[in-house]
């Protein structure tokens, strides 16, 4: 389904510098014209392979190109992924998405590897998300194939800052794999990092390149640096918590359908400063109380502050019995009233389980 209505960046711009609680309420509006505002996807994110990877995300300290990057971890087996399926499924999630620090695949054997993974999470009744890098549209099938439903890659931040941040890939690399995971047929998770060192224009800039995706990715995730030790953006000034705010907003109005993930640096917000993301219409969180290797929220924590705020899980809809190999999407309930007409939406989430520990502390958790 294609998109209709294409954003400029003079208008996005416009909703965006809107006074802020003016942006909040046309936000949760648009939240409540098009989706279920009382409910939080939850996702489990797992680390496959962590470390040593070839690109040089200058946030990133899986990055072999800096310091605590370069000691890397093995692929994980294939038990390791049923046992972290069967704890997500058990903690509440509906969703494991699993991540490898990787370029792009290495060779064959490693994909046979991830689809065997894939498969074991669907067979848990899980949905199943995968961040393994750039993919070919050959390896898009196959893992569309396994059964995989999405794939994460994220565009990062806007086209004119992106190359102050990588330069191992291009934007158009990424543009070209999302295109892969579109004609594989499967549902995209994409968004980017806040707080790189960027302008505000590029926040914009990064909001623009999404919303203009056709069609829209179905899952948002918006990070917040969380700067590690020795690698280039350690030291960056950080954002103001609005900022994010005036994103998850403006990501909410513009893709009215889509799961808007607080993902990584969700931990350092007050519950104040949450409480104002989900009133500006973000309803999907990484789950478990690591993110790849850095902290997430624990688990109870979120329990207190969704309880306070009168929300709950989606799983809850969901069901639960294990050892289907297919399990029906939960999608948000259709626009009654579409702002307007924007292609279907979905998300994915991450949370995270303690592990290579030979791997620096201070590791990274934003995706591919
Ligand atoms: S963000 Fe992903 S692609 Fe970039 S260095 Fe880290 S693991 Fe590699």
């Amino acid at each position: 389904m294609a998109n209709v209505t294409q954003f400029s960046r003079e208008e996005i711009e416009k909703i965006y510098n809107q006074p802020l609680l003016e942006l909040v309420f046309q936000a949760a509006q648009v939240h409540r014209e098009h989706q279920d505002s009382r409910k939080i996807q939850c996702a489990t994110l797992l680390s496959v392979k962590t470390g040593g990877c070839a690109e040089d995300c200058g946030y990133c300290s899986q990055s072999a190109h800096h310091k605590p990057g370069k000691v890397k971890s093995k692929l994980i087996g294939l038990e390791e992924v049923k046992i972290a399926a069967k704890e997500a499924r058990e903690a509440g999630s509906d969703r494991l998405c699993i991540g490898a620090a990787w370029r792009s695949f290495r060779n064959d054997k490693d994909l046979q590897s991830v689809k065997a993974m894939i498969r074991a999470i669907k067979d848990e009744g899980l949905e199943s998300c995968a961040t393994m890098g750039m993919l070919t549209q050959k390896q898009a099938d196959e893992l569309k194939e396994a059964g995989l439903d999405y794939y994460n890659h994220n565009l990062d931040t806007s086209p004119e800052y992106y190359s102050k941040v990588i330069t191992t890939r291009t934007y158009q690399d990424r543009l070209d794999t999302l295109e892969a995971v579109r004609n594989a047929d499967m549902k995209i998770c994409s968004g980017g990092i806040l707080g790189l060192g960027e302008e505000q224009s590029d926040r914009i800039g990064l909001l623009e390149q999404l919303a203009n995706l056709e069609p829209q990715p179905e899952s948002v995730p918006i990070n917040v640096l969380v700067p590690i030790k020795d690698t280039p953006l350690a030291n960056v000034t950080p954002i103001d918590w609005v900022e994010l705010v005036r994103a998850v907003a403006t990501a909410r109005i513009l893709m009215p359908k889509s799961w808007v993930r607080m993902s990584a640096g969700r931990e350092k917000l007050s519950e104040e400063a949450q409480a104002m993301c989900f009133m500006a219409g973000a309803n999907s969180v990484f789950s478990g109380d690591r993110l790849l290797t850095t902290d997430n929220n624990k688990p109870d924590s979120d329990k207190i502050l969704f309880q306070k705020l009168g929300l709950s899980k989606l799983e809850q809809n969901r069901p639960r019995n294990a050892n289907l190999n297919t399990v029906e999407s939960v999608e948000p309930p259709a626009s009654q009233t579409p702002l307007s007409p924007i292609s279907a939406p979905a998300q994915l989430i991450q949370i995270g389980k303690k592990q290579s520990q030979e791997i620096s502390e201070d590791a990274h958790a934003y995706l591919g």
